[in-house]
């Protein structure tokens, strides 16, 4: 589903975040990325969401080439991707039904919709009782789960998490870990970057690790993964051409 490869990434200042970096990841995996702060893991998020491009190489999202997409249907793509942030980004000035809400709106979504899906997902993420509460009212753990209600409420194929755990207590990041956990088994595919390696090491999932801008691991539940047949396979797909997927139907 998503493949990087031989991603090389360097910025105008001259400084290289991605060097080389190749690796498949299947449709329903929960992968985390690790790998020390400047290690490269938000370039690596920058480029599945389009924010940056590779400077070679091809970044491929269900076999179209993300890296080609052209700047009008960069939304489209990002529809269908998830975001989950460290310092959570609500706006406080809304509740957070209106938080959840807002990431429909501005997909167009009718208001009967909304009013049906945002209470579903409140439900999913326990936070259905806190509905007409701001923000700032409710615990770093609580807004983290308001957050990840609203990467999910377009139902996205793809979440992408950039240290989502980073502002929270042991106790809460566990929670938002199985929250997680628990969307990844309705079939979402979710990356997480972090350099919580405890966190990691509890999990037993897939991880990647990141060093200096090179790919340095690549384990599946403590197994190399090219050695692990437990893995997804790591085969190669056929390319299909870039904007087909993320455009507007109206658009011939
Ligand atoms: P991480 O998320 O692992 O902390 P980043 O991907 O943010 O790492 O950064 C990797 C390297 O690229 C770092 O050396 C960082 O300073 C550099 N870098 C990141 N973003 C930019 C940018 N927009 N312009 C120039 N250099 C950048």
């Amino acid at each position: 589903m998503i493949e990087f490869r031989r991603v090389t990434k360097t910025y105008s200042t001259g400084t290289t975040a991605l060097r080389d970096v190749s690796f498949t990841i299947e449709n329903g995996e929960f992968v985390f990325i690790i790998g020390r702060s400047g290690a490269g893991k938000s370039t690596l998020i920058k480029l599945l969401t389009c924010e940056e491009r590779p400077s070679t190489g091809q970044v491929l999202i269900d076999r179209f080439d993300v890296s080609k997409i052209k700047r009008r249907y960069v939304p489209y793509l990002r529809r269908n991707i998830g975001m989950v942030f460290q310092d959570f980004r609500l706006i406080h000035t809304k509740s957070v039904f209106q938080n959840v809400a807002f990431a429909m709106e501005i997909v167009g979504s009718s208001m009967k919709a909304i009013k049906r899906r945002v209470p579903i997902v409140l439900s999913i993420v326990g936070l259905r009782d806190k509905a007409l509460v701001r923000p700032r009212m409710l615990s770093g753990g609580e807004q983290q789960r308001v957050a990840i209600a609203r990467a999910m409420v377009n139902n996205p194929m793809l979440l992408l998490a950039d240290e989502p755990t980073g502002n929270l207590d042991p106790t809460n990041s566990e929670a938002i870990m199985a929250l997680l956990e628990q969307i990844n088994r309705s079939g979402t595919t979710i990356i997480i970057c972090t350099h919580d390696r405890d966190l990691v090491d509890r999990m037993k999932k897939r991880v990647i690790e990141i060093d200096d801008g090179n790919l340095v691991r690549d384990d599946c539940q403590g197994g190399y993964a090219q050695t692990n047949p437990a893995c997804p396979a790591h085969q190669s797909q056929t390319e299909r051409p870039a904007d087909d997927l993320f455009r507007p139907e109206a658009v011939s």
